[in-house]
């Protein structure tokens, strides 16, 4: 089944990840051990939406970390950053392993340049 991006992502707030809520006190990295690979992931994220938002490419796309069968899908994620807002939706095309993340603003894996700041 093939599904899309809502338009508006207020819609769905229920899927939206806080990525703070997921880290320690000085929120470069995970509050606790068994966040570590899921931070992990949503930072290579928010690094490839955030860099390619500012006009230059950090390399890898982020692949999807689901296990089918015991292996990992390794598909190729969609990430879209909507206009306006701090939303990164992915979508893997494969296995429809799908989420939102927000919250990502000044942190490390924040590629926008936060001086001027895209969302301020
Ligand atoms: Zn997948």
């Amino acid at each position: 089944m093939v599904t899309h991006p809502p338009a508006n992502p207020r819609d769905i707030s229920m899927w939206v990840i806080d990525i703070r809520h997921w880290l320690d006190e000085t929120l470069t990295g995970p509050g606790l051990p068994q966040l570590k690979f899921k931070v992990k992931k949503l930072g290579e994220i928010i690094t490839y939406a955030t860099s390619a938002e500012v006009g230059f490419s950090v390399g890898t796309q982020p692949v999807c970390w689901r296990r089918t069968n015991r292996k990992p899908c390794g598909g190729g994620l969609e990430i879209e950053l909507f206009p306006g807002t701090d939303h990164i939706h992915w979508q893997c095309p494969i296995c429809g392993n799908e989420g939102m993340v927000t919250g990502w603003g000044g942190l490390i894996w924040d590629m926008s340049d936060s001086e001027s700041g895209l969302f301020h």
